[in-house]
């Protein structure tokens, strides 16, 4: 069970990511939770991650595939995993193909479809916990009013780049760099739609059933 959840920020593929992960026993492996961790552990590569992503811009693909590339040898990758955030860019899509080239490739990409004005709502309304990492939403699931995280009394804040100018460019940049992965993928017949719009648990089903067909 080797999948990608592409699509731009915003359009659930964490939250669902984070869902089928744990239903399925195979880890998320999410390039924007390794790189928040080293920007709070105050890492070089933190120090240098936390400026670009403030600004809503990607990391450079030799960092982000330098990553990738520790992740992939840890034993619990080894019954597959839920990529969640990478690859973003043609270039490291092609690095991730020559990665897997003598093992096992990936077998799906779902691609989580969300109209636009729908991305700019949900991620300027998310609030997050900064010791779990867990999503809230102002308007469908907000936090308690003492801003605790109910799961782990951490505080509930806004991510940087959650505020609305860097949720605009961050849309940009996807549009340009990453959005090409659609036909990348395509080509290769792995690409599945899925219409992100719908309530979280019609999409969680959808999924549930697609990973129930790789599974056997
Ligand atoms: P995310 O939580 O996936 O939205 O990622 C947050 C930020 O981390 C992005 O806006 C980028 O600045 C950076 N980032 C995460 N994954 C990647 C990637 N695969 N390539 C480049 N930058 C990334």
């Amino acid at each position: 069970m080797r999948t990608i959840f592409l699509g731009a920020p915003g359009t659930g593929k964490g939250t669902q990511a984070s869902v089928l992960a744990k239903k399925f026993s195979i880890p998320q492996i999410s390039t924007g939770d390794i790189l928040r961790k080293a920007v709070k552990d105050g890492t070089e590569l933190g120090k240098k991650a936390k400026i670009i992503m403030e600004s809503g811009g990607l990391v450079s693909d030799d960092i982000i595939i330098g990553l990738v590339e520790e992740r992939f040898v840890q034993p619990d990758c080894g019954k597959g995993y839920i990529l969640d955030g990478f690859p973003r860019t043609i270039a490291q899509a092609e690095s991730l193909d020559d990665m897997l080239i003598d093992t096992a490739p990936i077998e799906a990409v779902i691609y989580f479809d969300v109209n636009e004005e729908e991305i700019v709502k949900r991620l300027t309304s998310r609030r997050t916990c900064g010791q779990c990492g867990y999503n809230y939403n102002m308007i469908t699931d907000p936090p308690p009013t003492n801003n605790k995280c109910r799961i782990c009394s951490g505080e509930v804040i806004q991510r940087d780049d959650d505020k609305e100018s860097t949720v605009r460019n961050r849309l940009v940049v996807y549009k340009e760099k990453t959005e090409p992965l659609k036909a990348y993928y395509e080509k290769q017949n792995k690409l599945r739609v899925i219409d992100g719009n719908r309530d979280v648990k019609k999409i969680e089903a959808e999924l549930v059933e697609i990973y129930n067909k790789l599974a056997n």
